[in-house]
């Protein structure tokens, strides 16, 4: 809650790509990884700079490049011969629009804690494969913090076996958190299943079926970029709320038992996946 309520906090106005706030929480992450005390994924540091053109909007005269950045840490794993697992969660949001600031506490400073967390988790106690921290720039412009990353991998990318995507996770309206994903890659339900078993609050499955419109989140966020390079991936997210993409979306709405429940069962899933893959 600590890392959500700063993330989405004034100072950080909405976190947009290429603004002052963005360039903020890019900081901050690079901050936390330090503290928690994992090394940078490139040999050049934890960012990976890229620039981002936005779509023109209708009514918009023109379209300058933003300067973006990716935030990459490295959890070296205990069985070297294995595959890397991708854990990521876009730390950009929409900024300050109409004069309104848009906080994202839910999308995506709720993801970014639990990245974070999940980091902490394996600094302390490593994982078999070797997991990379990934916080992606520029979601909200396209998924493109995803793409440049995939452009340019810290490691080879037939070497990623799974990329674990965390995308609004805090909200808890309906009591329940979705693992999307299985349609695509059913080889991971039985561990998710395990899981979703022992659970302390709803793990369902499901919004990624072909040919169902908004109902399917393949595309949604960044783990869509995972999908067209034909890696496996199981996102985690809640369904949408009334306060999604909202100047509204503020940390007072979380409900720091439901997160607290979600992190936790988000860990026990990567620890599982990483048991059993
Ligand atoms: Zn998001």
């Amino acid at each position: 809650m600590d890392d959500v309520r700063t993330l989405s906090s004034d100072g950080f106005d909405g976190r947009r790509t290429g603004s002052e706030g963005g360039r903020k929480a890019r900081a901050f992450v690079v901050d936390r990884f330090k503290t928690i005390g994992l090394p940078p994924a490139f040999e050049g540091g934890y960012e990976q700079p890229f620039t981002v053109t936005p779509k023109l909007v209708p009514g918009q005269s023109g379209s300058t490049p933003l300067e973006a950045a990716n935030v990459v840490a490295r959890c070296a794993g205990t069985d070297a011969s294995l595959p890397v697992f991708v854990a990521s969660a876009h730390f950009d949001h929409l900024g300050v629009r109409n004069g309104q600031r848009h906080p994202g506490a839910d999308d995506n400073a709720s993801g970014t804690a639990v990245l974070l967390a999940l980091a902490q988790a394996c600094r302390d106690e490593p994982f078999r494969h070797t997991v990379l921290f990934a916080a992606f720039d520029a979601e909200e412009l396209g998924l493109e913090g995803a793409r440049a990353f995939l452009a340019a991998p810290p490691v080879p990318r037939d070497r990623i076996a799974l990329n674990v995507n965390l995308d609004m996770v805090a909200r808890g309206d309906k009591g329940e958190l979705y693992a999307a994903g299985l349609y695509h890659t059913p080889s991971l339900k039985p561990a998710l299943d395990e899981v979703a078993a022992r659970a302390p609050i709803a793990l369902r499955f499901g919004h990624d079926r072909p040919g169902t419109g908004h109902d399917d989140w393949t595309m949604q966020s960044d783990h869509g970029r995972f999908h067209q390079a034909k890696i496996p991936f199981v996102y985690f997210g809640v369904e949408d709320h009334p306060d999604y993409h909202k100047p509204s979306d503020t940390a007072d709405k979380i409900d720091p038992q439901f997160f607290g429940k979600a992190a936790a069962v988000i860990l026990d899933a990567l620890r599982t996946l990483d048991r059993t893959r």
